[in-house]
């Protein structure tokens, strides 16, 4: 195929395909309200020049895709004819039970908004790219529903990767919530949110840093397949950049900073109820690289910054309050802490805190032990006295009616992270935050319908009305509690804890319960 032609001569000419259409109008092949065309102030042919830095034809495509595949499924197929049970250990298998039961599906809803692009954005180059972005997406998919496959047969919470998405699981609503957000949108809306704030920005923090712990850990399997899921994001991920270039020399970009925006605090949200506590609470404490505060730091908010530099686009107008939460790990504690004592809401086995995390902690994030030691002394105390029901939430918490997300998000006793409530006809809206308030309130047509969980059960939609009801309403009933979160290792941590004593050096009053 074009032997003697370079590929720099023909690439242009084979995906600028912007052909005048002659059976249809221009606007019923591509509607605005789809396309997003209406939406911004680019002219007719100023999509035209849209232009990917990372460049590729269909045909090194399928060369490179199925070199990676090859690569990834070899691995897989080596470690599943070896016999070996699968454990890696505690924690590790919450860290891997959690991204199963989270991402594979959420990457088949990608599928979808990569089509959209594929067949609805305004340039023919941008819908080649998008085209790629899809089989990616689809590859992302079925790798990452096979590994979980494999693990079933040991253990029925791995079953969660195919379940989570179909459930009312708080995790899933939430998740969901976001995603459905970003896609419900007109292609460049959604691309701008999805490849420019969600790629660029957050996945590389799934998928290199746990890529990273993986290998620390020894998960071969888990590492090599998401590193190279990396690399097609990597490149799909291109897409927002040159939208933000077209924008930049036509547009006001005030939609496309709202957007970004928006999008950049909803993945902070969610990447921090899911990424957070994997990073921080369940990597086994010798195989953590990085903490998720230091990781964002590193790979979030400056290349991101890096990345708005660029363009006219501006820090959001949150980034201070952002700042401080990052270095704090806030929402990272508090989730742990909540999935924790929420475990029957999830289907992992959340590690308690040892000796050896709390160190941890309290180095990384200096001022851990006096904001977050004592709630996890009152568990630990709870075991000792072999009282473990203690340490398992009875009731529900409020909810924040934008993320989805339980509504304390750091440290409660600073003003800006009070509860946040706000009316609409006649209704009380709670947030978690000031940025999901600010969200709620420009778009509140959006967003007023959805009923949290909290709302569903205070309803009365959610039958009986209690933290039964609720598991049952989640898809964790009684017909599969063992699917639930349990702590197994319980009461160990809690008598590895009985001699804990951070800053003075006389345990003896804790050790005596022993
Ligand atoms: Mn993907
Ligand atoms: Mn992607």
């Amino acid at each position: 195929m074009l032997p003697n032609v370079r590929r720099e001569d023909w690439y242009q000419t084979a995906t600028n395909t912007n052909w005048d259409i002659s059976y249809v109008d221009e606007e019923e092949m591509y509607p605005p309200g789809l396309t997003g065309q209406d939406a911004y102030n680019v002219p007719e042919d100023g999509w035209e020049s849209w232009e990917e830095t990372y460049k590729q034809t269909a045909r090194e495509y399928y060369e490179t895709q199925h070199e990676k595949d090859g690569s990834v499924y070899a691995v897989s197929s080596a470690m599943d004819q070896s016999g070996l049970p699968h454990s890696l250990g505690m924690g590790w298998e919450d860290v891997l039970k959690f991204h199963f039961a989270t991402v594979p599906l959420l990457e088949r809803a990608a599928v979808t908004s990569e089509s959209q692009y594929a067949r609805f954005a305004p340039d023919s180059a941008w819908r080649h790219m998008a085209q790629f972005g899809a089989m990616d997406e689809l590859r992302h998919t079925e790798l990452q529903l096979r590994i979980p496959h494999s693990f079933v047969k040991e253990d029925s919470q791995y079953d969660w990767a195919k379940k989570m998405y179909h459930t009312e699981d708080w995790a899933s609503v939430a998740a969901r919530h976001l995603f459905d957000d970003f896609k419900a949108s007109n292609a460049i809306d959604s691309a701008l949110q999805i490849t420019f704030a969600f790629e660029t920005g957050f996945t590389n923090m799934q998928f290199l840093a746990l890529a990273s712990d993986a290998a620390d850990v020894g998960d071969i399997e888990f590492s090599e397949a998401i590193s190279s899921i990396q690399t097609d994001e990597a490149r799909h991920a291109q897409q927002g950049n040159a939208i933000i270039e077209i924008l930049d020399e036509y547009d006001d970009l005030d939609r496309a900073q709202y957007l970004v925006d928006k999008s950049f605090w909803r993945c902070y949200k969610l990447f921090s109820a899911l990424t957070g506590p994997s990073m921080d609470y369940y990597t086994p404490v010798e195989d953590r690289e990085m903490s998720w505060g230091e990781f964002m730091e590193e790979w979030i908010v400056d290349q991101f910054l890096e990345n708005i530099e660029s363009t006219g686009l501006e820090k959001p107008w949150y980034w201070d309050q952002f700042i401080e939460l990052v270095r704090q790990g806030g929402t990272s504690h508090y989730m742990a802490g909540g999935h924790y004592h929420w475990r029957p809401t999830l289907p992992i086995a959340p590690p308690g805190v040892t000796a050896e995390d709390r160190e941890w902690l309290e180095e990384k994030y200096p001022g851990w032990e006096e904001r977050w030691g004592e709630k996890w002394d009152r568990h630990a105390k709870a075991m000792r006295e072999d009282d473990l029901e203690k340490t398992v939430a009875d009731d529900l918490i409020v909810l924040c009616d934008l993320c989805q997300l339980p509504a304390i998000h750091a440290d409660p006793d600073q003003d800006h992270n009070r509860l946040h409530c706000h009316e609409h006809d006649g209704e009380t809206y709670y947030f978690c935050s000031e940025p999901c308030q600010w969200i709620f309130e420009n778009e509140p047509e959006r967003y007023a319908e959805h009923k949290s969980i909290l709302r569903r059960f205070l309803a009365g939609d959610i039958q009986p009305q209690t933290l039964e009801g609720a598991l049952e309403h989640m898809g964790m009933g009684a017909d599969n509690d063992y699917e639930r979160g349990i702590d197994f290792r319980a009461p160990e941590w809690g008598d590895d804890w009985a001699d804990w004593s951070p800053s003075s050096s006389d345990p003896a009053g804790a050790a005596s319960d022993d």
